[in-house]
Parts: structure tokens; C-alpha cells; sequence
């Protein structure tokens, strides 16, 4: 306990909330990994979890809603990716009625960073989740179990879409998300307000990304979200 709480301020992990777990410091079977991620972490050569991830990990594994900072290039993806996929790993083989339901909405702000997220999840999916990228060539939607999309095509699509079943929505970049622009009806700010409104299935749980911690995004997920935990890496820059 002691010990933990030391790794957690030696590496500059921030929490807020209450019932915070304990972070994590292995990618292994005790950590609740599946075997299929674990595989695929080895053959990356991710042999442990950088700050961020040790502490949005188990929160995400616990269910909570989440707000989370780091630098640029400190693992986000796989922070909330890993979760996301093995806790829809686990559905699918407790019930044949998850399959080809929308389980996952991943937001990025950009087709690049959707395309590189989508990647990173076909990766750890191992084949047995299906994943599209809605905002790449990917027209079939209609099968997939997690969605990565820049919100505006989710937007045009939302009626179209079952969220009843859905688990997770994880808005990555969030700061950049939640940018207001004058006079622009569809700034990504309206289009967020939208979809997040649109998910109001009771299983469903928010992961909020972002390089830099935004009093306006934090006050705004105080306001807005139940029991939340708040994760922020380094500097508080605000
Ligand atoms: P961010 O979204 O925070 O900017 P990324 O998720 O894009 O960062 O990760 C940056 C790089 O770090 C990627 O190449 C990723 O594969 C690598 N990476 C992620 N997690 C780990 C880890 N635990 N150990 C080593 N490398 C990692
Ligand atoms: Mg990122």
C-alpha cells in the first residue's frame, strides 16, 4: 500500500475522486489481463505500463468514468485501448448476445489519429473483436463492435446507430474535442454534446484523453459525470 503510493508520486501520477484503485505495475494474468492481450503486449516488447497507463488502467477495469491527462507520447492509446478491449473480450465470451453489437465509440479529432488508433485496436483485438474505422474507407458499420470516428460522421450516422449495448465512449484528445468555435455550428464541441447525449444506455461509461489538463473539461466532467475518476501525469498546467 505504502510502497504503491510512493511509485505513484515518484512518477508524478495525480489522482482526484473518491475509491481511487491502486495502480498497476505488470501487464499479467493477476492485473485481470486476458491471455490474448498479454501475448500481444510480449510481442510488442511492452514489458510495463507507463504512468498514465498504470493508473487509468485499473480505473477503466473498474468501470468508472474517467478523466485522464498526459504528455504527448506517453502510451494514451494503449491506456484506454487495453481496457476497453479486454473488458469486450471478456463479454464475448460470457455472451453470445455482445457479438456484432455496438459495444465501443473511440473519438478522435482527426482521420490520422483515427486511422492510428484503429490500428492499434485491430492490433490488440487479436482478430476476435470487430473493429471499424468510420471515418476511413470502412462503409460497413453495421457488424462492429467498436467504432473509431471523427465525431462528425458518428454525428451524421447517430440515428442509425444501437448505443443500447454500448460500454464505453472514449473521447481522446478531449481538450481539442471540447474547443468552442464562434459561429461554427458543427465545432466539434456541438457534435461531442450530441453523441454524449445520444449515450444514455445505463452500462455506458466516459474515458475523457487529453496531452494537457483543462480546468473547463475537468469542471465541465465534475459537473456533468458521476463518479469520476481524475488520473493527470506531470505538471498540472493550469
Ligand atoms: P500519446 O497518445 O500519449 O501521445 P501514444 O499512445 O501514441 O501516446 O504512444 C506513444 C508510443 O509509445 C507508441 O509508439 C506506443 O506504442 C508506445 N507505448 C505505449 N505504451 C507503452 C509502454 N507501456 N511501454 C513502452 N512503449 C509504449
Ligand atoms: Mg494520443
Amino acid at each position: 500500500e505504502k510502497l504503491l503510493g510512493e511509485i505513484r508520486r515518484a512518477n508524478r501520477i495525480f489522482t482526484w475522486g473518491e475509491n481511487i484503485p491502486d495502480i498497476i505495475l505488470r501487464f499479467g494474468a493477476e492485473e485481470g489481463f486476458e491471455k490474448s492481450i498479454i501475448e500481444k503486449l510480449k510481442e510488442a516488447n511492452i514489458e510495463k505500463p507507463s504512468p498514465i497507463q498504470m493508473q487509468s488502467i485499473p480505473l477503466m477495469m473498474k468501470r468508472r468514468n474517467v478523466l485522464s491527462s498526459a504528455p504527448t507520447g506517453s502510451g494514451k492509446t494503449l491506456a484506454f485501448a487495453l481496457p476497453v478491449i479486454d473488458e469486450i473480450l471478456k463479454l464475448k465470451n460470457r455472451s453470445e448476445s455482445a457479438k456484432n453489437k455496438l459495444l465501443a465509440i473511440i473519438l478522435e479529432p482527426t482521420r490520422e489519429l483515427a486511422n492510428q488508433t484503429f490500428s492499434e485496436f485491430q492490433k490488440y483485438s487479436n482478430g476476435e473483436i470487430e473493429c471499424c474505422n468510420f471515418s476511413g474507407e470502412d462503409e460497413e458499420f453495421e457488424k462492429a463492435e467498436i467504432l473509431i470516428s471523427t465525431p462528425n460522421r458518428i454525428v451524421f450516422h447517430l440515428e442509425k446507430l444501437d448505443l443500447s449495448h454500448l460500454r464505453w465512449l472514449v473521447v481522446d484528445e478531449s481538450d481539442r474535442l471540447f474547443e468552442v468555435v464562434e459561429g461554427n455550428e458543427k465545432c466539434f464541441r456541438n457534435q461531442l454534446a450530441a453523441i454524449y447525449k445520444a449515450c444514455e444506455a445505463k452500462c455506458t461509461r466516459t474515458a475523457f484523453f487529453s496531452a494537457t489538463f483543462s480546468q473547463e473539461v475537468e469542471k465541465w466532467c465534475k459537473e456533468n459525470i458521476d463518479n469520476i475518476g481524475m488520473v493527470c501525469v506531470g505538471e498540472r498546467n493550469s
